[in-house]
This record gives structure tokens, sequence and C-alpha cells, in this order.
């Protein structure tokens, strides 16, 4: 980790010495033609190389190599469809340390070119899933992390009234984090009396009233003017 984000810091300078930190191979079948670099923007995958014609789907692990160890740190299963649609076996769950490489090459992603990043895997507040774009021939595939939002409800503790505050308290559905809001006292207005000049109403608790002049906006072919708060309808008198 301390290394990556070393590497990290010196890429910012000097963009074209990104490629070091881990090496990435393919296992299955010799000869299956996807070529995976690790750049500063995301995890490419290649997915066609000169002279090859998609005919089948692709199953292969992607394998995450540190410091030429002999074992993967991380692996990755995909499917390569003919067309060049990436998939991951349903259920699959990354590790840590997978997701710790994906995030940190995905953080100084960059568009243009790509399309919008879609989801592999479920991602939430508490998920971390898999993302993944492509260019704009299908040829090239970049494969990242990502963690999604809370996703608050609320519900009433106390209800607001006339004179005080209420209070509501929001909850992540998916996590449960929460957070407690105030909501303003506030009157429960019953509909507008109007008069000629006037619109006034009155709290139905606690009975207080509220009085205003009308705020006229006149009609298009200037004829009539009506209240934009009340709806009073008037004609205007031009003599
Ligand atoms: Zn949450
Ligand atoms: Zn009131
Ligand atoms: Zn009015």
């Amino acid at each position: 980790m301390k290394k990556l984000l070393c590497c990290l810091l010196v890429l910012m300078m000097i963009p074209a010495m990104c490629l070091a930190d881990y090496t990435i191979h393919t296992s299955g079948k010799s000869g299956v033609p996807v070529k995976i670099r690790q750049e500063k923007d995301g995890v490419t995958i290649k997915l066609t190389e000169d002279g090859y014609k998609p005919s089948k789907t692709k199953t292969l692990t992607l394998k995450f190599y540190e410091d030429d160890s002999e074992e993967p740190v991380a692996e990755l299963p995909i499917t390569l469809s003919k067309r060049g649609k990436l998939s991951i076996k349903s259920g699959f769950e990354p590790s840590e340390k997978l997701l710790e490489i994906l995030h940190e090459t995905g953080r100084h992603a960059r568009t243009g070119g790509w399309t919008e990043w879609k989801y592999l895997t479920e991602t939430n507040c508490v998920t971390v899933g898999l993302i993944y774009r492509t260019n704009s021939t299908r040829t090239k595939m970049q494969i990242s992390a990502n963690k999604g939002k809370h996703e608050y409800k609320y519900t009433t503790v106390t209800k607001y009234t006339c004179e005080k505050p209420g209070k509501i308290r929001w909850k992540c559905v998916n996590c449960g984090d929460y957070y407690y809001e105030e909501t303003p006292a506030a009157h429960t207005w019953g509909s507008w009396a109007k008069t000629e000049t006037m619109h006034s109403h009155i709290c139905k608790v606690c009975k207080a009233t509220e009085e205003f002049e009308h705020t006229f906006k006149e009609s298009k072919d200037g004829k009539t003017a009506t209240c934009t708060v009340c709806g009073y309808k008037t004609a205007i008198d031009r003599d």
C-alpha cells in the first residue's frame, strides 16, 4: 500500500512511469488474445490483437504479481464474450488486495474516448464493487473499483408544532448509518380567505392569523390581473 502511494506521487509528476508496481498475467489456455496493462487510469485489457477474430467466449483469470512474488497477490476471474463484453462470475467477492489495487489505479481515471463506467458487481455504501468501461471501438477495457453512496430514508421522531421545531432521523437502508435533522416550527395554515386587496389565512391548530396584500400579475392581454399567492383574479380598468 505504502509503495503504491509512493508510486502514485511519482506518477503525478512523471506519468510515463506508472506501469511498474504490479505485473499482471493471465491464466488459461495459451494464446488467449488479450493484452493487459496496468496504467494510471485503470487496468486496461486490450481485447483484440492483430489477426484475432473473436468467435468464442473466453474465460480467464487476471493475476496480479507484486515484486516478482511467486504467488499472485490478487486474482480477478473474468469472461470476455465474443462481442467484447466483460462479465465475472456471479457471487464473486473481490479480496481486499484486489480492491486496493483497482481502487488506486482507478483513482486517476480520466474520461475522453471512454464509455461511462458500468457496474460488474453490486455496489453500495457497504460493498465495494467492480466497475468497467470500454473505448468506443470496444477493443480496450478498463477495470476499477468503486464504493457507492449511502441511501438515506427518514422517519419522524418528533413532529414540529406551531412554536417548537421537530426532529427527523435519516437512516441508511444499507448500513444503518444515521443522523438527526431539525425541522423548523411551522403553523398548519388553512386555505386563503380573499378580499379585493388582501388575502389571509388561519392556523388550524393555534388559530394564529396572517394577512397580506395581493401580489398581482397581469395577463398577457392586459385585461385581468391574478394574485400569484392566492389566485384572486380582478379585471383591470384602464380608464
Ligand atoms: Zn450506508
Ligand atoms: Zn399555529
Ligand atoms: Zn392574494
